[in-house]
C-alpha cells in the first residue's frame, strides 16, 4: 500500500522547520512522497498579509529541487479562496483511493484541530502526524483524530520570524535553503494576494 505524506501551509515563506517536518515524517513513517500544499489563503490567517501566491510557490519549488520524493502541489493556490484542509483531502483520497495518506502538522495546530472545517470528515480522511515544535506542548490529538506524535527533529524556526528579519535588513541564510535565501533577497517585500 502506498504511503502518501501531505503537508499543508502558508509557506510564507518556507523555511528549514518545515523541511526537518518533512523529512521526520518521511522517516518515521516510511512515506514513499510528500507533497507540499500551499494555502491560497489559511481560515486562520484572514486578513494577515502575506506573500504573493507565485512569490511562495517559486520559494517553495526552489527549497524542493532535487527532491524527487517531494512535490508541490498547487491545487490550493489554483483553487483560489479560502483553502479548506478537507477538499484537498477528499480529492487525495479520490486520486489514490488505495494509498495510506497521513496529513503532517506541528504541534501548535493540534488544539485548533476540531475548528477545522468538516473535522469529523477531516479525521477519517487521514492518519495526523504530530511534529513538536518548540516552545508548543505536544497535546494528544483530540478525538475523533487519530494519528500519533513523532519524534521530529525540534527546530525554532518560523516564517514569522524569517519575515521579522528580512524586516529588519537580516540575514536569513541559515533558516532557509540557501537558494530560497538568494531569492528572497531580490524578492522581498513583495505585493499582496
Ligand atoms: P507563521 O510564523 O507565518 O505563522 P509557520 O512558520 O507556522 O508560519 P506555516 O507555513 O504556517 O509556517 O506552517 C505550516 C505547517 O508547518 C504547520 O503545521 C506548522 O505547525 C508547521 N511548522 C512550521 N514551522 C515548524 C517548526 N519549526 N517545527 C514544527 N512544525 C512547524
Amino acid at each position: 500500500m502506498q504511503r502518501l505524506g501531505l503537508f499543508g501551509g502558508s509557506f510564507n515563506p518556507v523555511h528549514l522547520g518545515h523541511l526537518l517536518l518533512a523529512q521526520s515524517a518521511a522517516e518515521e513513517l516510511a512515506l514513499e512522497r510528500v507533497f507540499f500544499v500551499p494555502t491560497a489563503q489559511s481560515p486562520f490567517k484572514q486578513g494577515i498579509v502575506q506573500a504573493a501566491a507565485k512569490d511562495r510557490l517559486r520559494w517553495l519549488n526552489l527549497a524542493l529541487a532535487g527532491r524527487s520524493h517531494w512535490q508541490v502541489d498547487a491545487r490550493e493556490i489554483q483553487r483560489g479562496g479560502v483553502s479548506y484542509t478537507v477538499d484537498t483531502l477528499r480529492a487525495y483520497r479520490q486520486e489514490y483511493p488505495q494509498a495510506a495518506l497521513f496529513y503532517i502538522i506541528g504541534a501548535d495546530h493540534v488544539p485548533f484541530l476540531p475548528e477545522w472545517r468538516a473535522a469529523a470528515e477531516l479525521a477519517q480522511l487521514a492518519e495526523f502526524l504530530v511534529v513538536p515544535r518548540p516552545g508548543e506542548v505536544s497535546a494528544p490529538l483530540p478525538p475523533p483524530f487519530r494519528g500519533r506524535l513523532l519524534k521530529g527533529i525540534p527546530l525554532g524556526v518560523s516564517s514569522s520570524l524569517v519575515r521579522a528579519r528580512l524586516e529588519q535588513g537580516l540575514t536569513v541564510d541559515l533558516l532557509v535553503p540557501s537558494a530560497v535565501a538568494e531569492s528572497l533577497k531580490q524578492d522581498w517585500p513583495r505585493p499582496v494576494i
